[in-house]
């Protein structure tokens, strides 16, 4: 057990606070526990993506050959209580990553279009915060539009966080305004563009308890913003086959491709939602027996980047000062990560391997629902057993 965790202030919009108080599985997500005392000092050090962020240009992340990220704000309307952000720092028990202060400058973003001009390898840019959302209409609008102005971008996605927060600032507009920024071109089908939006529900209660949350995305489907969604695979609430599957159904029924199930990460004070990755791959065995668009990818953010399991994943672990880790061979050439680092090496749990980076990621663990107080019992080193279906 490491130091004390950070305390993340509790911080809800009227929506959330609504949900929370119909849906336990909601509330879980963004009320405090006393479990998140059960700080892994090691959590804190992990930092996904680490060093990617260009020091030149707030916001911009050069994160893969091909992909950017942008981020437009740091703010978001409420607090997840696994929010990656709170190994960002903190000020006054505020996680810096969190604290709502900081938009992208217009002078960053015109130097974020520079430099895309100049890197015509990249073709997909992604807005991401926090909430880009909460920029205003206008202002999201006018960054898009700027980067759609750049040929060599062939995809766009808008990271909207959770429709629960601000299900009323997913209007017609600007569903409209993203829509117009797409183009198809027949003849010359390379300069198309797509413009997206990326979504993240977690639970079936979310779509269920939530009618303001279906129409927000209906709004965007009818207007023709093709909707992905990410969820966070979270120990006691959503890693049950049976769970994930009612989720997945009821996306693609609301016009939500289910696209990525996310291993939930290292984040100091929020151990208690973490899972195993072996429990992941049990889960998505189970899926298979749904149909094809109803599978997301399930997918693990070392500090290397994301890597992607299958359901016939054979998981190698190693013990890193007492903690076990999984072993995870990336696909990413070690030399073009370093192009694009800040620093020039690899981050502390990442080795070259015949010129790919094997990355170690912190394993979680199954065995203590959310909500109960105590000890986290992860059977530290030694393998886990597999759970299939629900328990
Ligand atoms: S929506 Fe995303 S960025 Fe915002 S608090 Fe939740 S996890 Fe963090």
């Amino acid at each position: 057990m490491g130091p004390e965790a950070a305390h993340l202030r509790v911080r809800l919009t009227p929506h959330a606070a609504r949900l929370a108080k119909r849906s336990s599985a909601v509330a879980a997500q963004l009320l405090p526990s006393d479990r998140e005392q059960e700080s892994d000092a090691f959590e804190s050090t992990v930092q996904p993506c680490a060093g990617k962020a260009d020091s030149m240009v707030p916001g911009f992340e050069r994160l893969y050959e091909d992909r950017v990220l942008l981020r437009v704000t740091d703010a978001c309307a409420a607090h997840c209580r696994f929010c990656f952000e709170r190994n960002e720092g903190e000020e006054n028990g505020f996680p810096l990553g969190l604290h709502g202060t900081w938009e992208i400058p217009a002078s960053a973003v015109a130097q974020a279009v520079e430099r895309l001009r100049a890197a015509p390898e990249v073709r997909s840019v992604t807005v991401s915060g926090g909430s880009p959302l909460l920029l205003g209409e206008e202002r999201l609008l006018g960054i898009v539009r700027a980067l759609a102005d750049v040929d060599t971008i062939r995809q766009i996605y808008v990271a909207m966080s959770r429709p629960i927060f601000t299900p009323e600032l997913w209007t017609s507009s600007l569903a409209r305004g993203l829509a117009a920024l797409s183009r198809s071109d027949p003849s010359h089908p390379r300069d198309s563009r797509r413009v997206a939006a990326s979504v993240h529900i977690n639970h079936p209660d979310e779509l269920t308890e939530a009618p303001e949350v279906v129409e927000a995305l209906d709004r965007f489907v009818r207007a023709g913003v093709p909707l992905y969604n990410q969820t966070t695979l979270l120990r006691g609430i959503n890693d049950e086959a049976d769970v994930l599957e009612d989720l997945h159904s009821l996306l693609v029924a609301n016009g939500v491709l289910p696209y990525y199930l996310v291993h939930c990460m290292p984040i100091r004070g929020a151990g208690h939602f973490r899972t195993t990755v072996q429990r992941g791959i049990d889960i998505l065995r189970c899926l298979e027996r749904s149909s094809g668009h109803e599978r997301p990818h399930y997918i693990v953010v070392t500090e290397a980047g994301k890597v992607q399991l299958c359901s016939t994943s054979a998981l190698r672990y190693e013990a890193i000062e007492g903690r076990r880790f999984v072993v995870l061979p990336t696909p990413y050439p070690t030399a073009s990560f370093l192009r694009y680092e800040v620093t020039d090496r690899l981050p502390p749990l990442c080795r070259d391997e015949c010129g790919l980076i094997t990355a170690r990621y912190l394993d979680g663990a199954q065995d203590v629902p959310v909500g109960t107080t105590g000890a986290m019992s992860s059977p530290i080193l030694s393998a886990p057993s597999p759970v299939m279906g629900s328990q």
